[in-house]
């Protein structure tokens, strides 16, 4: 079990609480993985994401036990025929997040790590201040000045230190980073720190066990720094890699207009995406103008024959409303992924007669 940089291959151990290569680079993930038993997983007691226990880095009595507030096995709830919501505002903080920081301050518990650095737009703070909070690891979180109140509220409520840092994204990051690089702190970073998407996987195994052993013909995933995106990815490797399946579906992501630097490069055939100036987006939540992980992004979507779009705000505010005309009420940058469905279904007709998933993070009440 190890962190491996995506550049120079060099071996990190855990322990080490390295977030980046000596050589500058991105690091990854590797770990000794079992075949996962499905007949096993779809009996299991535990109706959360550690059903999977297998394909995560922890053994079945493990430091994860104390630290579960009952994190995945979401609904997929029928938006319209073909169409299903993965119903992610079902997780203790009502968002897909909690995959991510569940396992994530569980590797840090486990390392005995009693504080760490945390930067967000919102959502990933509320949950790793949760996981802190439940682990007994003391959180600093940084986010923007613009961040909503109720984000913030939500944070503080569970005893963080808020650093609110006036600017954009990326200096919200590096403000975090600083902190990192001063203290030698564990950075729970949600784009940094690959331990997240061993987390974020596992929302693929979900949708896989919910119909029944296939996949969709596509996955509809938001993208502001590819923290779901990229579990996704990892999923359907795996998945394949162990026969359970024979073909992946198309990740067809969605960027909100205002900021979309990787929708940029993908419409350039570029394989790295340069940073953009944010000119504005409601999405908050996806509104990320250098996203350190772009290549890997790109690569996913690649991967699948899939396809990257942008939606824009009057979108966004339309589907919202269609959704809680359908009972469904989310956040706004939640709602991008139905206005995402309505402009691929338009593209690619043929898409209304095939199975289709998104996201449906956050919940009506955290925006303001
Ligand atoms: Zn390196």
């Amino acid at each position: 079990m190890n962190y491996i940089c995506v550049d120079c291959k060099t071996n990190y151990p855990l322990d080490s609480l390295k977030w980046k290569c000596e050589c500058g680079g991105l690091l990854n993930f590797e770990f000794d993985k079992k075949p996962i038993d499905f007949s096993k997983t779809s009996i299991a007691r535990n109706h959360s994401l550690w059903k999977y226990i297998d394909v995560l880095p922890f053994d079945e009595n493990d430091v994860w036990q104390d630290i579960s507030m009952g994190e995945g096995d979401t609904p997929l709830v029928k938006v319209s025929d073909n169409l299903y919501a993965k119903a992610e505002y079902y997780m203790p903080t009502l968002s897909f997040k909690d995959r991510g920081a569940a396992v994530l301050i569980a590797m840090a518990k486990k390392l005995g790590v009693d504080r760490v650095v945390a930067d967000s737009s919102g959502n990933a703070g509320s949950s790793i201040a949760a996981y802190g909070a439940r682990a007994a690891i003391k959180t600093d979180i940084f986010v923007a000045e613009s961040t909503s109140d109720k984000k913030i509220k939500q944070i503080e409520a569970h005893g963080a230190v808020i650093h609110k840092v006036s600017g954009t994204r990326e200096d919200v990051a590096n403000a975090a980073i600083a902190m990192v690089e001063e203290t030698n702190l564990f950075y729970a970073s949600h784009i940094y720190n690959p331990l997240f998407w061993e987390g974020t996987k596992t929302y693929v195994y979900e949708i896989y066990e919910q119909m029944n052993g296939q996949l969709p013909e596509a996955l509809i995933l938001p993208v502001g720094n590819g923290t779901l995106l990229i579990g996704a990815y990892i999923a359907l490797q795996e998945l394949k890699d162990a026969g359970h399946v024979d073909k992946l579906p198309k990740i067809l992501a969605v960027q909100a207009s205002g900021c979309a630097p990787i929708y940029q490069a993908f419409e350039a055939g570029k394989d790295v995406v340069e940073p953009v100036e944010n000119a504005g987006t409601l999405a908050e939540g996806i509104a990320i103008a250098a996203p350190a992980r772009g290549s890997e992004i790109l690569k996913a979507v690649r991967a699948t024959d899939g396809d990257l779009i942008v939606v824009a705000d009057d979108e966004i505010i339309q589907a919202r409303k269609a959704l809680a005309l359908k009972g469904i009420y989310v956040e706004i940058t939640s709602a991008v992924n139905y206005a995402a469905y309505l402009r691929f279904i338009d593209k690619y007709p043929e898409l209304k007669e095939q199975k289709v998933v998104f996201p449906l993070c956050g919940a009506g009440i955290k925006s303001n």
